[in-house]
């Protein structure tokens, strides 16, 4: 099994080291930034010269502010490679530049595509996402907001939660049911709403991390033109759909569980328990075993996708579409994260259950933080339960589960 590059990949990665060797002074650390948290000078800067060298929004068009490669899975993959390697910003990311572009790119008009691409990957507008509503989660079609016409305009009432970001969001693309009378998938459209129009309230909720990351969204007669629908009146489900198919793509980045175990590793040499390291006790270093074991396979699976992906072939199981493939790599990858952050916390002992600053916490209470935030995303994106339970129907052919 071959599992190089080949020489140009290899030329493409050098290139990228020269650069990131030339600009550290200049780049943020950390993984992907979201661009609701980061607006400040420096990440938009370092987010202008990834894009101006083809290091971010690389395959976007030139027409709408990108740098206008030909899509190549294996750069994106040498991409993520080379960012967490050197440990720098691999720039902004998150639910604009990573969800709702390529949706726009796939179904937005001319003018929407030319009004809300470019700044949206240069990072100046920030969007959130209004699907989730108090009964309509796993259960999406199910939305209640709606919107009413009045002349040109809509006018929405009703509201969503959960949404992440809303209170530093510029502008939402929300799910909202437009047409009554029609049924439950049928009646939704793709909404752009700007967060400054009068009559939205945003409410924040903390999570468990102590941090108030997401919202509850109310609408109270809040007018948008009806040209911000994306795609048709009506037709709304399927472009969501186009959307949670990105978002599943960026939950699920097999580079960062990576050095996520490179560092557990490190901390379960240097964390002692009754004078014995952490590594040295074999309950632990049972799971630890166990949890490689599951990234190694994760990595051949994204691996074995990647391969389908150069060859144009269909990488499910029994050539079923790609997306139970990735699918897989969402639950996978969202769990293992989960666990990784539950060994490092039990290597700690007594001194893993302290947070919020308190004397002897370790890293700063960031493998606490990694614990409870990575539960979230377990659940975000689509719960377990559900991918478990679209894997088995669509990749699998297993029977479909029992509808009331
Ligand atoms: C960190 C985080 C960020 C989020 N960000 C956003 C955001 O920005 N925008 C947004 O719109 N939403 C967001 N969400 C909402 C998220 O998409 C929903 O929470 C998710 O879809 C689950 O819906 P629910 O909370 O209504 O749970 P429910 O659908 O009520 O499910 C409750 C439980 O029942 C299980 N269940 C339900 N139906 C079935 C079934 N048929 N078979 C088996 N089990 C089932 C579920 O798996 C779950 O365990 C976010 C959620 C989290 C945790």
């Amino acid at each position: 099994m071959d599992l190089g590059y080949g020489p140009e990949a290899e030329a493409f990665r050098h290139a990228l080291r020269e650069f990131l060797e030339l600009h550290k002074e200049r780049a943020p650390r950390g993984g992907q930034l979201l661009a609701g948290a980061t607006r400040s000078a420096a990440i938009l800067d370092w987010q202008r010269l990834l894009i101006e060298h083809g290091y971010a929004a690389r395959t976007i068009p030139k027409e709408y502010g990108g740098y206008g490669a030909a899509p190549d899975p294996l750069i994106r993959v040498l991409l993520d490679e080379e960012f967490a390697r050197a440990g720098v910003s691999a720039g902004i990311g998150g639910q604009g530049p990573d969800m709702l572009v390529p949706t726009l790119l796939e179904h937005g008009s001319e003018e929407q595509k030319r009004r809300w691409v470019p700044p949206t990957i240069r990072g100046e507008v920030v969007w959130c996402q209004g699907y989730s509503e108090p009964n309509a989660g796993s259960d999406l079609a199910n939305v209640q907001t709606r919107a009413v016409e009045d002349g040109t305009d809509f006018v929405i009432n009703g509201q969503k939660i959960w949404t992440t970001t809303a209170h530093q969001a510029d502008m939402m693309f929300g799910l909202i049911r437009t047409e009554p009378g029609a049924g439950k998938h049928g009646g939704l459209s793709y909404v752009l709403i700007p967060m400054d129009t009068p009559g939205i309230e945003v409410r924040p909720l903390a999570t468990m991390t102590g941090h108030a990351e997401f919202n509850e969204v109310f609408f109270s007669d809040v007018r948008v033109p009806q040209a911000n629908v994306v795609g048709k009146r009506g037709e709304g489900w399927k472009i969501a759909n186009t959307t949670l198919t990105h978002e599943r793509n960026m939950l699920a980045a097999t580079g960062q569980l990576e050095s996520s175990l490179a560092r557990l590793v490190e901390l379960m040499q240097a964390e002692t328990r009754d004078g014995r390291r952490a590594i040295d006790d074999p309950a632990l270093r049972d799971r630890l075993m166990r949890l490689q074991g599951r990234l190694v396979a994760m990595k051949y699976h994204s691996l074995r996708m990647l391969t389908c992906r150069i060859r144009r072939e269909p990488p499910g199981p029994a050539g079923t579409p790609e997306g139970s493939a990735a699918l897989v790599t969402k639950l996978a990858g969202c769990e293992l994260s989960h666990q990784i952050a539950a060994l490092a916390i039990d290597a700690m002992g007594e001194l893993g259950t302290l947070y919020g600053g308190a004397r002897h916490e370790r890293a700063g209470g960031l493998w606490q933080f990694h614990y409870m935030f990575s539960l979230g995303l377990v659940i975000g994106g689509g719960t377990a339960q559900i991918q478990k339970n679209i894997i088995s129907e669509r990749g699998l052919g297993l029977p479909r589960e029992a509808k009331a």
